[in-house]
């Protein structure tokens, strides 16, 4: 299995691993047919954005899990790592404080814009349903 490309996020600036990417697969080497457009959705801020192979971030640092002790290797100065062992989204180790208070930032607005508009879809659902 392909690893996941990771990209500074031109939403939020932060380096991360995709929550999500949509591509083609194509019989090639690393699972991704770059010849189509790449959509991925960043992590930290839940926008989504297209990629190109240009974009993909060379892993050269890497870090220990915590948690099962996997070494998970990133670009540097990623804000979030994937572990490969466990999959847990590990905090960058390279972040300053400041960056670490932008990204608690970052991905708690995220969060809340989520709730809103899953909020909004159930009380539409609930409008319908008492017509
Ligand atoms: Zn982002
Ligand atoms: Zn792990």
């Amino acid at each position: 299995m392909a690893a996941d490309p990771y990209t500074h996020c031109p939403d939020c600036g932060f380096i991360a691993p995709p929550e999500s990417m949509d591509y083609t697969l194509p019989p090639g080497h690393d699972g991704i047919d770059w010849d189509r457009p790449v959509r991925l959705t960043c992590i930290c801020c839940h926008a989504s954005h297209l990629i190109s192979a240009g974009d993909v971030l060379a892993r050269d640092s890497a870090m220990t899990c915590h948690r099962c002790g996997t070494a998970a290797h990133h670009p540097a100065g990623a804000a979030r790592v994937q572990c490969p062992g466990c999959g847990l989204f590990l905090l960058g180790p390279s972040l300053t404080q400041s960056q670490r208070d932008q990204l608690a930032i970052t991905e708690g607005l995220a969060g809340i814009a989520l709730r809103e508009t899953w909020k909004a879809a159930k009380d539409r659902a609930a409008r319908r349903e008492g017509r």
